[in-house]
């Protein structure tokens, strides 16, 4: 695996696949990799032929200064196991690579209605911090795929109005979210959490596959206040706990059995902060 720090060393680097057309294919993380990180890696050498994985702690992107400097950081560990992967390349930018003058650290991106619900709601500022990272990564590396995680789903419709608002050319592949055997979708942030706290987490996967498996057209308000109060005792404060359509993400109180729906959740165990979604149908999105 090559590792690059710089755009100039990567870009002469990925010079010789876009001339060959050779495939691209990106995994964008923020590090602390886990199973979930390298399902995408391995999705990517599937399609690919080359694949580029960048790791980069966007603190853009959190609203909260004490969760950035929070975020777990196993950056020697992460190496080891993407050479051990077989992933092609790995960028390892530093803040001033990435954003090198004022302007590049203040775009505005039109995401309309994505900006102002569930994460972009509760995390003001998150999804445009996303967007410069992305577009500033897309545009270096011109992948012809992203592969990005279901996890985030708020997050996977960012990029793809991302993509449709820098009008470029690039597929989109969103894997299904790893799981402990427990249930707990696995992410960076689990690490912060103990093992009494790993335990309660896993509430939080079996309250939403209560509500999809007991959702009817009229009752997801009841069974979202019953979920809210049982998690509540558990010891977590919930942010929201939302029904929407797939398509869209316009967020419903009503069940229709016909449409794809998705339930997210966002909420604090302490001071770490989970988020999880399930489908109402056994599709992918
Ligand atoms: P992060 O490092 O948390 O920014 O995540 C990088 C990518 O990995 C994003 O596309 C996430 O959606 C994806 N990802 C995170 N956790 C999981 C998981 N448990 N299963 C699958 N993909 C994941």
């Amino acid at each position: 695996m090559i590792i690059f720090n710089h755009f100039t060393n990567l870009r002469s680097y990925l010079e010789k696949c876009w001339q060959s057309k050779k495939k691209i294919g990106f995994v964008p993380t923020m590090g602390a990799l886990h199973h979930g990180h390298f399902s995408l890696i391995r999705e990517s050498q599937k399609h690919a032929g080359i694949t580029v994985c960048s790791i980069f702690v966007n603190p853009l992107q959190f609203d909260n200064s004490d969760d950035f400097k929070k975020y777990p950081k196993t950056t020697e560990e992460d190496i080891l196991a993407l050479e051990e992967l077989g992933c092609d390349v790995l960028l390892l930018p530093d803040f001033e690579e990435v954003f090198p003058d004022e302007a590049s650290e203040n775009k505005y991106f039109g995401l309309g209605y994505l900006e102002n619900i569930l994460e972009g709601k509760f995390r003001p500022g998150h999804f445009q911090g996303v967007c410069m990272v992305v577009e500033r990564l897309l545009n270096e590396i011109c992948p012809y795929t992203i592969f990005i995680g279901q996890k985030d789903f708020q997050q996977c419709m960012v990029i793809k109005k991302l993509i449709e608002l820098m009008s470029i050319k690039i597929e989109l592949v969103i894997s299904p979210t790893l799981r402990e055997n427990s249930g707990l979708a696995m992410s960076s942030r689990n690490m912060r959490l103990n093992a009494e706290e790993k335990k309660i987490a896993e509430k939080l996967f079996q309250s939403l596959q209560f509500i999809q498996s007991n959702l009817d057209v009229n009752n997801f308000l009841q069974l979202r206040d019953r979920a809210i109060h049982n998690l509540s005792n558990d010891g977590f404060n919930v942010e929201y706990l939302e029904l929407a359509k797939t398509d869209n993400l316009e967020l419903v109180s009503q069940y229709n059995s016909q449409i794809a729906h998705v339930i997210l959740i966002a909420a604090y165990l302490n001071d770490v902060r989970l988020i999880d979604n399930i489908l109402t149908e056994a599709t992918s999105m």
